[in-house]
């Protein structure tokens, strides 16, 4: 069984547009269209049973219409759509009491596309308010490849913010791309065995086995989440890379879908259909 975590659509009437500028901008081709239909499908060919949609509000205006698609794609069997936030957003703990209310179970932020450092005092307020109120936060996490200079989220920069936060046992910070894309030094240094969930998104194929090995032991498996970043990397050939790697099976199960169920508050995938 598979959940993905970590998965892009957008509304059809905007997805080839936005799917081709952000192709450019990365120098990556997609693997999905960006659309709801390409997504089942590649879960159909990938044996992905969940995936997780991670919308980004990309200016403070959007945050209507992006949690609204969230709170649709939410009647879709086999996904489940986190909501959206803008740091520039007025009355943000309004809007994140709100984001609760219609049945979202997280945020995604995105501190590259927001020009928004993760320790800046906004995301502070935005995060502090999650953990209260018992939402996740879904962060990028270290380069992005289509917006490189500066790094808005940066190991020592999550170290700054986790020293902010209130105090919480439950991690509710899930740090996209193993703890930080491209970093993964510095992540081994300063970010394996802190209280949060690293995703695997975009890295199984870019991060050396010996590198990812460690960092899962270390780290712990109960704290890792197997992603791909779908439409930036295949759904089927992550599956494929995944299930190479020499884990146990209490790992591999943790991973592929446990402590995914587990964030999603689901017993087992049944529960969906409810
Ligand atoms: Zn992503």
């Amino acid at each position: 069984m598979f959940i993905d975590f970590h998965t892009h659509i957008f509304p059809d009437k905007i997805a080839d547009a936005a799917i081709s500028e952000l192709s450019q901008r990365c120098g990556s081709e997609p693997f999905a269209d960006g659309k709801l239909n390409g997504l089942l499908s590649s879960m159909k060919e990938g044996g992905v049973d969940l995936s997780v949609v991670l919308p980004v509000v990309t200016s403070p205006r959007q945050f209507d219409s992006i949690n609204r698609f969230a709170q649709s794609l939410n009647e879709v069997e086999g996904i489940v759509s986190f909501g959206g936030i803008h740091p520039e957003c007025e009355n943000i703990e309004e809007k994140l009491d709100f984001i609760k209310e219609i049945g979202l179970k997280g945020i995604k932020i995105h501190p590259d596309y927001q020009k928004t450092f993760i320790d800046d005092p906004k995301y502070v307020k935005i995060i502090s308010h999650c953990i209260k109120i018992g939402l996740y936060v879904v962060t990028h996490s270290g380069l992005d490849v289509g917006y490189p200079d500066p790094i808005h989220c940066t190991p020592q920069r999550i170290l700054n913010l986790l020293s902010l936060l209130p105090r919480h046992e439950e991690p509710r910070l899930i740090l996209a791309h193993t703890g930080a894309f491209d970093m993964w030094d510095e992540v081994e240094e300063k970010l394996v065995g802190k209280n949060v969930y690293f995703d695997l998104a975009y890295c199984l194929d870019k991060i050396s086995e010996r590198q990812l090995m460690r960092i899962i032991s270390n780290h712990g498996s109960d704290k890792i989440l197997f992603a791909t970043d779908s439409p930036w990397s295949g759904q089927k050939e992550f599956v494929e890379i995944f299930n190479s790697l020499p884990l146990n099976r209490q790992d591999k199960e943790n991973i592929s879908y446990k402590n995914a169920l587990k964030i999603l508050s689901l017993k087992n995938l049944k529960a969906l259909k409810c």
